[in-house]
């Protein structure tokens, strides 16, 4: 038999190993500047076309190459920043794996023109598919230029795997947001397609939060400052009533090098207890500085998470850092709005098996039953009839009304009338749920999903079909939006304009509406309502729903009913029909359950426990 093992040659090696460091566009972005901070750019500009696949350059003014040096970054494991394998604890620079450049080659078409301050002419480097085409000398300025074209052109499989342009924007941007946020003191711009969405001169943090996401964040930050024996947490925190709804500007940094925690966002989110309710997200831009000694960065090749050498110190650091500056800015705490725990205290009896019995538990059957499709619809239906239908009563059900009416609290707060109480009136719980008899028993609806599912529907069906109307303010009202979302908002404008905004762009990131959508209040916050319109509609992006049903969901998340809002019984009788109006009305869009049914035979059964 012939021996059949072989060296791959580089360029395969190569290419195998860019799938380590290269997902994206996004990575490409990432490790080149990281690279131009690590030469101690000043300026960094980066420009790229079509979300990155057509072309991505990052032009810096840090400290150039030597001839040799540009030929050499472009090898595998060649590096300038670790010589020993006792360096790898103590980085201080973004990279030092010596991959990315090599990674990038291997699957592009890249151009380097790169000159120190000590010579007069710039070296060119063009490389495709790890192959030098050209190597020589021209005209530059001081400091890198590097222009990757056609990313993954040799690798159609990864080409093809890309997302839409907007999606591979947005990855992009949180990369330039990341960076951009660590180093307030170097000067960025970023340009796309020909626009320049960055421009952000040298500043402090606070300035630089603000340059990018936008001036309404200005006076909601307080800062945070602690010197500890294992770490120097700084940076900024976002109050409570700047928490939003959507997971997004939320950054732990870590000797400038941005991470992901899930431990110590806990930590973080611990210290604003009952500051905020469950389902929103606190902002923060937190730097932790440690010495390099004490981390392990080199757990992930894309170096996002990190090992501490005594992590639980530095979980209690961290939330009493933000504890002390939540407080030491006097922020007032808010009533916190979770019902959940008192609804279950309320009725699981305290034991392990009785919390598994509890009226809020899930009820394979019932949900069964109303699965969507057709079949769901008929269950619809059914349950619909019985609720204008408060005659035909079933024994089981009158006996439990009669158990009300018995009860203490029927008679200090009942109004005497069996029908009233019992059928007709809906009742809101803790602001958020509203309670109403039904034929089998009683059922919980969430204002919130009920809610979302209502005007998902009606906004699908506005986009859809073309006719849409609107209602003119008396006042236009002025938007403004950070730079990230007016650019999005720029592209899809048209589209929001068909749910029934008249919306004009007024230039420098400032929008303004002479009409909203009918099914919007009068006294709706418009400026809140799509700066919330566009985060969610930039987080649906991900999912590739299409355009409309993704700006449909987006309308009913940014502009619907939120738990915590009163309602009077009119509200709750209009709430309750318009979802039973609805095609689907089980799940809210998002996939949350609209109601609940407590079948009269399983609440019997409870109260005949012993
Ligand atoms: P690493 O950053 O891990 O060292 P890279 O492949 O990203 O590996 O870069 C290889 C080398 O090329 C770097 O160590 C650095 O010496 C040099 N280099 C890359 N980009 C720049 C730049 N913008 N300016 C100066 N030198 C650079
Ligand atoms: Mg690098």
């Amino acid at each position: 038999m012939p021996d059949i093992i072989q060296l791959l040659p580089d360029s395969i090696a190569n290419q195998i190993a860019a799938g380590e460091v290269i997902q994206r566009p996004a990575s490409v972005v990432k490790e080149l500047l990281e690279n131009a901070l690590d030469a101690d750019s000043t300026f960094i500009r980066l420009i790229i076309k079509d979300a990155g696949k057509t072309s991505i350059q990052v032009i810096d003014d840090g400290k150039g190459m030597s001839e040799t040096d540009a030929r050499m970054a472009f090898e595998r494991h060649a590096t300038s920043k670790i010589k020993s394998a006792n360096d790898l604890f103590c980085i201080k620079t973004m990279g030092f794996r010596g991959e990315a450049l090599a990674s990038v080659a291997a699957i592009a078409h890249v151009e380097t023109v790169t000159r120190q301050a000590v010579v007069d002419l710039a070296t060119r480097i063009i490389i495709e598919g790890s192959e030098i085409i050209t190597h020589d000398k021209c005209q530059g300025s001081v400091g890198t230029s590097i222009t990757v074209k056609n990313l993954f052109y040799n690798v159609p499989a990864r080409r093809k795997f890309l997302k839409s342009d907007p999606v591979e924007l947005k990855h992009i941007m949180d990369e330039f947001h990341r960076v951009a946020l660590a180093n307030p003191d170097v000067y960025f711009t970023f340009h796309h397609n020909g626009n320049e969405t960055y421009h952000l001169p040298k500043a402090n943090l606070k300035q630089r939060v603000v340059g990018i996401f936008g001036k309404n964040i200005n006076d909601k930050l307080v800062p945070i400052s602690e010197e500890t024996e294992v770490a120097v947490f700084s940076g900024l925190i976002g109050k409570p009533d700047a928490a939003k709804k959507t997971q997004g500007d939320q950054f732990i940094f870590v000797n400038k090098r941005y991470i992901r925690s899930n431990y110590l966002n806990h930590a973080i989110r611990a210290a604003f207890e009952d500051l905020i309710t469950k389902d929103v997200f606190p902002a923060y831009y937190i730097f932790l500085e440690i010495d390099p000694a004490n981390i392990d960065i080199n757990v992930h090749p894309t170096k996002t998470e990190i090992k501490f050498e005594d992590e639980r110190l530095i979980y209690n650091y961290l939330r009493v850092s933000v504890k002390h500056s939540l407080g030491q800015y006097s922020v007032t705490p808010m009533i916190d709005f979770s019902i959940d725990h008192n609804f279950n205290h309320r009725y699981s009896g305290g034991n392990a098996t009785d919390e598994k019995n509890s009226l809020n538990t899930y009820h394979p059957e019932i949900e069964a039953k109303f699965r969507p499709g057709q079949e769901s619809v008929r269950g619809w239906e059914e349950i619909y009839r019985s609720l204008s239908d408060n005659r035909s009563v079933s024994n089981t059900s009158r006996n439990a009304e009669v158990s009300i009416l018995e009860s203490e609290a029927y008679k200090t707060e009942g109004t005497g009338n069996f029908h009233n109480y019992a059928s007709r009136e809906p009742y809101q719980l803790h602001l958020s749920y509203i309670i109403h008899q039904v034929k089998t028993g009683m059922m919980m609806i969430d204002q919130q999903a009920a809610h979302e599912r209502i005007l998902y529907e009606q906004y699908l069906e506005i986009l859809q079909s073309g006719e849409y109307s609107s209602q003119k303010e008396l006042f236009p009202r002025t938007v403004e939006l950070d730079p990230a979302k007016s650019s999005v908002l720029k592209n899809i404008l048209d589209k929001v304009r068909g749910l029934g905004f008249e919306i004009e762009d007024f230039g420098h990131n400032t929008f303004i509406v002479h009409g909203t959508p009918c099914p919007l209040e009068n006294n709706a916050n418009i400026e809140n309502i799509i700066d919330h319109l566009i985060s969610q509609y930039v987080n649906n992006l991900e999912f590739e729903l299409g355009i409309e049903d993704n700006l449909a969901r987006s309308m009913s998340v940014s502009s619907g009913l939120k738990s915590g809002k009163k309602l009077d019984k009119q509200e709750m009788t209009a709430l309750i029909d318009m979802l039973f109006a609805c095609k689907m009305p089980n799940k809210s869009p998002s996939g949350k359950k609209c109601f609940i049914i407590f079948e009269l035979d399983e609440i019997n059964k409870r109260f005949n426990q012993l």
